[in-house]
């Protein structure tokens, strides 16, 4: 029987059907294997295939699951929508369509929604875990009015489409959250684009034991965290996860005291009612430097700076984490020694970082294999680059082949891949001999401490992510 709890749904097959349909039949079309559509129903009924018929060129095949559980799944997926219909909605109105988007973009946990114009067409995608997914292909006639609607909502000027703008707006989901859409447009040579990032996520699922660091990195982050004093850095591109990381350890400091925790951020990612959250997104008034410097004024434990970008966020930071207070924040570099070497380059001198880094981090992510259909692969038939033949001889391979809970894809979500350096006294004595970047990657290796690409054959070794994903490292 389906475990409802663990699917991961596929939007276009789920909202290709009427609510009113899904509701009245007790069945949801959740995803696509082999070119058939899954749906779930409670039991087998061979007038739904006709149903469907309608909305779906593949195959159908039903998938028994718990009766209770899909009737709570079909609520989850199709009563806000049903519930907007009962307010007097029009399906085909801009606003049902704007407020579905939103919805399904949501439910399929994306980061951003793109509303593309074609020729005949507007196709609108989502971005999930970080890979864009085509939700619906509309008619163009729709285009301007959903695009207008999005506008008006998030205070741009309607009647001006030949210059890109900005919005935001506050989105009220039937569970009472409330969702931060930012908006962008910008004209293109079919209309207007539209670009939306869905911000305010919780923090509930944040868990510091589930980062996907080594037992003994998350007691030393732990032991450094307590101290309450000093910088912790996190490098990585963008959209690797970092906010996610500085997140999770002022969850981890939350649960343990009560603290004074103050955020600045370009823009606020995350919702969280126990901290105070000073946002600079386009402020000129308000930089990371003069925030940063208004807030050791309020008297915080805990500061969180969304990004070095400056000098003088650099300098006012490290004053900061001399002076009692815990400073969390990221920097541009691709490895833990050239976070030091970054910081070391806008103008810090050594002995400083030497005396309040505690924990430099690098981080990138990459898809975990779905653990449902997870299998050992015969090496032979695994293209393996050169390179990388002999880290196998002796340790399986495992893929995931695709089930009715990937949506056929062998992988489920992502996980972070870290290189960590835990700055003690040898550390210490490095950074103030300003070693190079390169001079402090070989000696990481040289005492063991893995890069990213080590972290992550690390993990390909114990099965948890696809060999596929070492790709990224070569
Ligand atoms: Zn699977």
């Amino acid at each position: 029987m389906l475990n409802l709890d663990e699917i991961i749904l596929h939007p276009p097959t789920v909202f290709a059907v009427p609510p009113v349909l899904a509701q009245k039949r007790k069945l949801l079309p959740f995803t696509l294997l082999d070119n058939k559509v899954l749906v779930a129903t409670s039991h087998k009924d061979e007038s739904i295939e006709h149903v469907l018929r309608k909305y779906f060129n593949n195959p159908i095949e039903q998938i028994i699951c718990d009766e209770q559980k899909l009737r709570e799944k079909i609520q989850e997926c199709y009563g806000p929508l049903l519930e907007q219909n009962r307010q007097g909605e029009d399906q085909a109105g801009s606003l049902a369509l704007t407020n579905e988007i939103i919805h399904a973009a949501n439910l399929c946990k994306a980061s951003d929604i793109h509303i593309d114009p074609h020729d005949t067409e507007t196709i609108i995608r989502f971005r999930i875990n970080g890979q864009l997914e085509l939700y619906k292909s509309l008619s163009k006639k729709i285009h301007s009015s959903l695009v207008s609607r999005y506008k008006i909502i998030s205070g741009m000027d309607i009647s001006e489409k030949r210059s890109p703008q900005d919005g935001k707006y506050l989105h009220l989901l039937p569970s009472g959250q409330k969702v931060d859409i930012r908006v962008a447009s910008i004209p293109s040579k079919s209309g207007e684009k539209l670009t939306m990032r869905i911000m305010g996520h919780s923090i509930g699922h944040l868990n510091i034991e589930s980062l996907g660091l080594e037992a003994k990195h998350v007691t030393k982050l732990k032991s450094v965290l307590r101290q309450n004093y000093g910088l912790v850095m996190v490098s990585g591109a963008t959209g690797s996860g970092k906010t996610t990381s500085l997140y999770t350890l002022m969850k981890y400091l939350i649960n343990q005291a009560d603290y004074n925790i103050i955020t600045i951020e370009d823009p606020v990612e995350y919702e969280v009612e126990d901290i105070v959250q000073v946002e600079v997104e386009n402020n000129e008034k308000l930089t990371f430097a003069s925030a940063l410097r208004s807030v050791l004024r309020h008297d915080p434990d805990v500061i969180m700076v969304g990004e070095i970008r400056d000098v003088e966020t650099a300098q006012i930071a490290i004053r900061a984490s001399m002076t009692g207070h815990l400073v969390l924040s990221t920097v541009h570099a691709n490895s833990a020694s050239a976070i030091i070497t970054r910081l070391q380059d806008m103008g810090i001198e050594p002995y400083l970082l030497a005396a309040t880094l505690k924990i430099s981090i690098s981080q990138t992510l990459v898809k975990k294999i779905c653990p449902s259909c997870k299998k050992k692969v015969d090496i032979a038939s695994v293209k393996l680059p050169q390179s990388l033949v002999k880290e196998f001889n002796d340790t399986p391979i495992y893929e995931g082949h695709g089930c009715e809970k990937c949506a056929g894809t062998g992988t489920s979500g992502r996980m972070a891949i870290f290189e960590l350096l835990h700055v003690d006294d040898y550390w210490m004595n490095e950074i103030g001999h300003r070693s190079t970047e390169t001079e402090m990657a070989a000696k990481m290796r040289a005492r063991g401490i893995p890069s990213v690409r080590e972290d992550a054959l690390a993990k390909v070794k114990q099965g948890l992510i696809p060999w596929t994903e070492l790709n990224k490292f070569i």
